[in-house]
C-alpha cells in the first residue's frame, strides 16, 4: 500500500489517522448498482472502507452510461450484470478493498443474511418496497442505514440511525402513490451526484466513529430550479411504530412483500420472478434457442432472445426480464411461450 494514497482524508481533521484505520475495517452494503450505487461503491472504496457488498438484479444498457459512473461502452455491449461490472471497475480503483459483487432480485431473507455482517446499509434501489424491506431488516440488526432517491434534478437522503431518528415507516408509512419516475421526468446526473454526495459524506461519519457529525435531517433539494432543505423531522419518529416502535412486528418482513411481476422504472419492462428460486442451465436454452434460429445472446450470467417486438432476458436464478411493454398480462404471455 502507497504510504500517501490517504494522506489527504487523513489530513482532514475529523477522520485523522484513527478514522481511516476504523473506515479500513468496516463492511458497507450497498443495495443497488445504478446510479447511486456506482456513485457510493466508488466513493468509499476511494476513501478506503474495507469491504464493499454490492447487490444488483440488473444489468449495464446503453441508457446508464449517461449517469451510471463505473460503466463502460464495452460493459453496455457485452451486457455485462452491473454488480460484477462494477467489481471489475472497483477493483482496478483501489484492489485492497474487497468487492463482493451479487447479481439478484433481493429478497428479504437474503437482506437478512447480507446485512448481518455489515456496519451500515446504502439504498441505492429504485423503488419504494425495497426501501421498506431495508427499512426493516436495518430496524432488527439494529445497523445504521441511508436513504436517497433521485429523479428529474430533484433529490433526497436521510439517514436512518436505529433508535436515534424515525425510521422509513415512521416517515411515510406507506408506499406513496406512484407519481413522478423516471419513466415521465428522466434524470440528470448532478442530481445524481448530489444524492450520492450526502449519502457518503454521511457514510464517512458513521463509519469513521463520528456519528455526533449526523444532523438527523431529511435533506431535498432541485439544482434545477436551485433549491436546498433540510428538514428537521425528529418529532415524526413513533412510539407504535411497526419497525422501530416499541413492541416492533417488522412487518416488511413477515409477509412476502415482494411482488413477483414488477414494472421497471423508466425501462418499458416487467420482470417476472419465478415463485420458487432454481438455477437454469443457461448453455441449454442457448442450444434450444439458437436450434430453433431465434437471435440469442449469451454470456456466463444471462442469455437475452428476440421474440420481435419483444426481448426477454433470462437469468440463471430463473428471473426474466420481459423487454418493449409495461403490461403484466402481456409479459406473462411471453414467458409463457418459453416457461410453463
Ligand atoms: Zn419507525
Amino acid at each position: 500500500m502507497h504510504q500517501e494514497r490517504y494522506s489527504r482524508q487523513e489530513l482532514f481533521k475529523p477522520i485523522g489517522t484513527d478514522g481511516q484505520q476504523e473506515l479500513s475495517e468496516k463492511h458497507v452494503l450497498i443495495i443497488g448498482a445504478g446510479a447511486l450505487g456506482t456513485g457510493a461503491s466508488e466513493s468509499l472504496v476511494r476513501a478506503g472502507v474495507g469491504k464493499i457488498t454490492i447487490i444488483d438484479r440488473d444489468y449495464v444498457e446503453w441508457s446508464n452510461l449517461q449517469r451510471q459512473s463505473l460503466y463502460s461502452e464495452e460493459d453496455a455491449r457485452k451486457k455485462m450484470p452491473k454488480a460484477i461490472a462494477a467489481k471489475y471497475r472497483l477493483e482496478q480503483v483501489n484492489s485492497y478493498v474487497e468487492i463482493q459483487a451479487i447479481v439478484a432480485d433481493i429478497t428479504y431473507e437474503d437482506l437478512l443474511k447480507y446485512a448481518e455482517k455489515c456496519d451500515l446499509i446504502i439504498d441505492a434501489t429504485d423503488n419504494f418496497e425495497t426501501r421498506f424491506v431495508i427499512n426493516d431488516v436495518a430496524q432488527k440488526l439494529e445497523l445504521p442505514w441511508i436513504y436517497g432517491a433521485c429523479v428529474g434534478s430533484t433529490g433526497m437522503s436521510f439517514t436512518v440511525i436505529p433508535g436515534v431518528t424515525p425510521c422509513f415507516n415512521c416517515l411515510w408509512e406507506t408506499t406513496p402513490p406512484t407519481g413522478q419516475t423516471c419513466d415521465t421526468a428522466g434524470i440528470i446526473s448532478p442530481a445524481v451526484m448530489m444524492v450520492t454526495a450526502h449519502q457518503t459524506a454521511d457514510a464517512l461519519k458513521i463509519l469513521s466513529g463520528n456519528t455526533e457529525a449526523l444532523s438527523g435531517r431529511l435533506v431535498t433539494f432541485d439544482v434545477w430550479q436551485n433549491d436546498y432543505q433540510s428538514i428537521g423531522v425528529s418529532r415524526m419518529k413513533k412510539a407504535d411504530c411497526p419497525s422501530c416502535g416499541e413492541d416492533p412486528t417488522y412487518p416488511y418482513l413477515t409477509m412476502e412483500s415482494a411482488m413477483k411481476t414488477a414494472v421497471l422504472c423508466g425501462r418499458d419492462t416487467v420482470q417476472i420472478r419465478p415463485a420458487e428460486k432454481k438455477m437454469i442451465d443457461l448453455g441449454d436454452l442457448h442450444t434450444i434457442f439458437s436450434t430453433q434460429g431465434l437471435p440469442v445472446q449469451y454470456n456466463q450470467f444471462l442469455i437475452s432472445i428476440t421474440f420481435d417486438p419483444y426481448r426477454m432476458v433470462i437469468f440463471k436464478d430463473g428471473r426474466v426480464l420481459i423487454h418493449g411493454t409495461n403490461d403484466k398480462t402481456e409479459a406473462k404471455k411471453v414467458y409463457h411461450r418459453v416457461f410453463n
